[in-house]
């Protein structure tokens, strides 16, 4: 096992791993089809919760690319909507949706722990953030402790791609082996970083099991705090 104090970088996951992620999607969902319902109100009177998942999964099937580009995809999605219920200026009609989503995708509230363990990291590591998600770092001024943040979307894989990882490793300028990746995904984050070398904190919260494996974290924590410790 990799010694603490030959660690240089830290890669955080973000959702899920700094906030939980569910109700603020749910939220911006909402916000997006009541933006809708004001500007564009055939959208929900015509197409429901499966009508949406039928347009994105045509779109995907045309553009397998669009699965690494989750607001692209997001926004086309509701400009394939609009256009099927017959609106014309779909574009700006999307954009307003879309925007109204991302507002809402970034009232999000941090465990409890999370800030102030970022804090207190940044002091001693290079710290960055490797999301599948469209979080954007600067706008919930984590760029404050965050050096870098490297979305899906910006490499164009997703993780467990080794891309996000290498990326990270590239432009922290650090060995894989003086690296560690904290996740709350056992195959995106701990599959994904493990594959590439790298040491790995699966923050496991709900105490779950690890499992059948073939591989373990390297340290397996139920909350940020505990990483000060690891971390000093
Ligand atoms: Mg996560």
């Amino acid at each position: 096992m990799q010694r603490p104090d030959a660690v240089r970088l830290i890669t955080f996951d973000l959702d899920d791993t700094l906030w939980p992620v569910a109700p603020v999607i749910v939220r911006a969902e909402h916000r997006m089809r009541d933006y809708l319902d004001t500007h564009a109100p055939e959208v929900n009177r015509r197409l429901d919760r499966d009508d949406f998942t039928r347009i994105r999964e045509e779109l995907l099937a045309r553009e397998p690319g669009l699965a690494n580009e989750i607001s692209a995809l997001r926004h086309r999605v509701v400009e394939a909507a609009l256009g099927e219920c017959g609106y014309a200026n779909v574009a700006e009609l999307a954009a307003g949706a879309f925007a109204a989503f991302l507002d809402a995708r970034h009232d999000i509230a941090y465990f409890e722990d999370a800030l102030d363990t970022l804090a207190h990291l940044s002091r001693s590591f290079i710290l960055g953030a490797l999301s599948n998600g469209n979080a954007d770092v600067g706008r919930l001024g984590l760029d404050r402790y965050f050096t870098f943040h490297f979305s899906a979307e910006q490499v164009g894989r997703r993780k467990p791609h080794p891309a996000m990882f290498e990326r990270a490793l590239q432009e922290a300028g650090v060995s894989a082996g003086a690296a560690v990746h904290v996740g709350d995904h056992v195959d995106d984050d701990i599959r994904g970083a493990h594959a590439v070398g790298m040491a790995t904190v699966w923050v496991n919260r709900s105490g779950s099991a690890w499992g059948e494996s073939d591989i373990r974290p390297t340290w397996e924590i139920r909350d940020l705090a505990e990483l000060n410790a690891l971390f000093p």
